[in-house]
């Protein structure tokens, strides 16, 4: 059983945490989305979490994605893929996903763009960038980055809004903030190499630990899960 009042005081709170960094640094808390991510729960807790508006999910997993749509179907769930997708699955990413943030290779803009061409879609990407030096971390390396959106530019079904980064995980603040930071100066890199067809409104940056040093640093979207749903 989902405790939906549970569910519902530990979004206030979010909310409140994004509205606290927001003032804190002269931006408008409606600049701020939040992404509830909803990887290993289930179906209940992201039913609730439409009641409570949310249409957009955040997984990082297709299998599970693919476990959880069917229960789903009358509530309007849009799929956003957040974790690294290997190259055989771009044909579930094309079947299931609104949106992938995770995108780090050619070879998988590629697949996607066969399987979304014959499929007759197209898909909002963000392009994941490797801010932190953690070899567990995914993404384009920050010196790569305008040679392969330049490369993307030839996927014709892939709709470039922006980035996505992954912080360092670590209790020194300073150290979050560099990649951050870093996101940031991609994004003003990628504006200035104007680059046909993508845009770069979007900063996908921030987690239930570190949201606020995110918003802090322009983040336009915070994707949330402990935070919200509980602990994993
Ligand atoms: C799990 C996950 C999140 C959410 O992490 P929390 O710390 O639970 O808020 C955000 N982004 C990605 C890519 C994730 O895999």
């Amino acid at each position: 059983m989902v405790d939906r009042q549970a569910l519902a005081q530990r979004l206030d709170a979010i909310n409140q945490r994004i509205s606290q960094a927001c003032a804190q640094v002269g931006r408008k808390p409606d600049e701020v989305a939040l992404l509830p991510v909803s990887k290993t729960f289930g179906p209940d807790a992201i039913a609730a979490m439409t009641e409570l508006g949310f249409t957009r999910f955040g997984e990082n997993r297709l299998q599970e994605v693919a476990q959880k749509a069917p229960a789903l179907t009358d509530h309007g769930v849009q799929w956003v893929i957040i974790g690294h997708v290997q190259t055989n699955k771009a044909k579930e990413v094309a079947k299931y996903a609104s949106e992938l943030q995770s995108l780090d290779r050619l070879a998988l803009a590629q697949a996607l763009d066969n399987r979304l061409a014959a499929m007759n879609r197209t898909l909002d990407v963000l392009v994941q960038v490797k801010t932190s030096t953690e070899e567990s971390k995914s993404g384009v390396h920050p010196d790569e980055l305008i040679d392969f959106l330049k490369a993307l530019s030839a996927y014709r079904t892939l709709k470039v809004k922006g980035l996505m980064t992954m912080a360092v995980l670590s209790e020194d603040r300073a150290a979050v903030r560099q990649c951050f930071e870093q996101l940031r100066q991609c994004q003003q890199a990628a504006i200035a190499a104007d680059i046909a067809g993508a845009s770069f409104d979007r900063l996908s940056m921030g987690m239930s630990g570190d949201m606020e040093i995110a918003i802090e640093q322009g983040s336009t979207e915070v994707r949330i899960g402990s935070a919200l749903f509980g602990s994993r």
